[in-house]
């Protein structure tokens, strides 16, 4: 027990020295774009509900009805019992949505690459992933016991040269990549991707947690597409798009699917409604886009490509510093620090949601630009 605590108080020390250590705030989320933290409200720019629907009339009327319908819990794993005949309208609508055969939901979007991956490759095969793909895709290929290798970010040419050097020495192939980069907001070259990997005779799965509902066509020729409810859509759970027989298949072997408990109806349910907006409103969809671009001119740097746009700062320090002032005038843009984004790339991250206005845009460019 001691040296339990003494461990932990000596690892804490080491990531304060660091300017890395990490704190839950309690943060209240209000309608819009609003958030009550530290004692004041404050208009933030870190939410990835980009199109509102986590506030979105029919989505809340749609969990209500199922939360007062069938209970708040899902009683089992979904082979034993916990399959909730709504699973099946949510996969249909997603498959449909992403133009593939079939779909499957899992826990959330952790969950379904930390289940996906390692069902699909294994120790004699290889992933050849882009340097900035997310912790959970990595958590994932080293719980596969595939090799993993890294490509530097978006560069084909390097996906290309690790195919070339390194794909004939292993069975199966698979490259990762996001569509939209979480921390930086730009985007993948996935048909580009796509082509070159069929060559190689190698799979493409992508994560589309910041494309689904503000970039429709992100996911074009990946094999596989998975990404999260959580963000666009409002609620929570994840999913994989792909083939009939990838989703059979991850259905036997994905063990996040297989060990896991279902998720409650009433979240389900809410993904329902929330997916059917998206499909339906374009209009809704474009703004997140819009807001960032918009942001991005007025910064006068380079032009936004997806609703996340970072301003780099550089030491986790500063980016603590310009964060805190930014809160002192009324705005909440976090400071992502590593080992979230490599080292001396601190940053903010600004993520730009349908609820914004051009008003809220010219204030925190204002704010930003004195402390810069
Ligand atoms: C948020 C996120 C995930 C995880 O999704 P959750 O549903 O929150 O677990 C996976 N990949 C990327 C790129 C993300 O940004």
């Amino acid at each position: 027990m001691e040296t339990l605590n003494t461990f932990a108080a000596e690892s804490l020390a080491l990531l304060e020295k660091k300017h890395l250590g990490r704190s839950l705030i309690t943060t209240e989320r209000h309608e819009g774009v609003m958030v009550y933290r530290n004692g004041k409200s404050l208009i933030s720019f870190s939410s990835n509900d980009y199109l509102g629907l986590s506030r979105h009339p029919q989505v809340i009327m749609a969990a209500q009805m199922a939360l007062t319908r069938y209970g708040a819990g899902a009683g089992a794993s979904r082979l034993a019992g916990g399959e909730h005949p709504l699973y099946a309208e949510l996969e249909s609508l997603l498959s449909e949505l992403k133009h593939t055969e079939a779909a499957l939901v899992f826990g959330s979007g952790y969950l379904s690459n930390l289940g996906a991956i390692p069902a699909l490759v294994g120790p004699h095969d290889l992933i050849i992933a882009d340097k900035l793909v997310h912790a959970c895709m990595i958590d994932a290929a080293k719980l596969s016991g595939a090799t993993l290798m890294r490509y530097a970010h978006n560069n084909l040419e390097h996906c290309h040269a690790l195919l070339e050097d390194h794909r004939n020495d292993y069975q199966r192939c698979i490259i990762l990549t996001e569509t939209v980069f979480s921390m930086d907001g730009d985007v993948a070259p996935v048909k580009s991707i796509a082509a070159l990997a069929r060559r190689y005779d190698a799979w493409v799965m992508v994560d589309d947690a910041h494309g689904l509902g503000v970039l429709p066509d992100a996911t074009e020729g990946a094999d596989i597409i998975m990404g999260t409810l959580s963000k666009a859509a409002g609620t929570y759970g994840g999913y994989v798009c792909a083939s009939k027989k990838v989703i059979q298949l991850l259905q036997s072997n994905a063990r996040s699917l297989v060990f896991s408990t279902a998720l409650p109806p009433a979240t389900i349910a809410a993904a329902i409604a929330s997916i059917s907006i998206i499909q339906k409103d374009s209009e809704l969809r474009e703004i997140p886009l819009k807001r960032a671009q918009y942001f991005s001119s007025i910064m006068k740097k380079s032009a936004a490509q997806s609703a996340v746009y970072p301003v780099i700062i550089g030491e986790a320090e500063r980016a603590i510093a310009v964060s805190q002032h930014l809160e002192a005038s009324g705005f909440y843009v976090p400071a992502i620090r590593p080992p979230t984004v490599p080292p001396a790339t601190a940053r903010l991250r600004f993520a730009f949601t349908a609820q914004h206005t051009e008003d809220h845009l010219n204030d925190v460019a204002a704010a930003l630009r004195g402390h810069l």
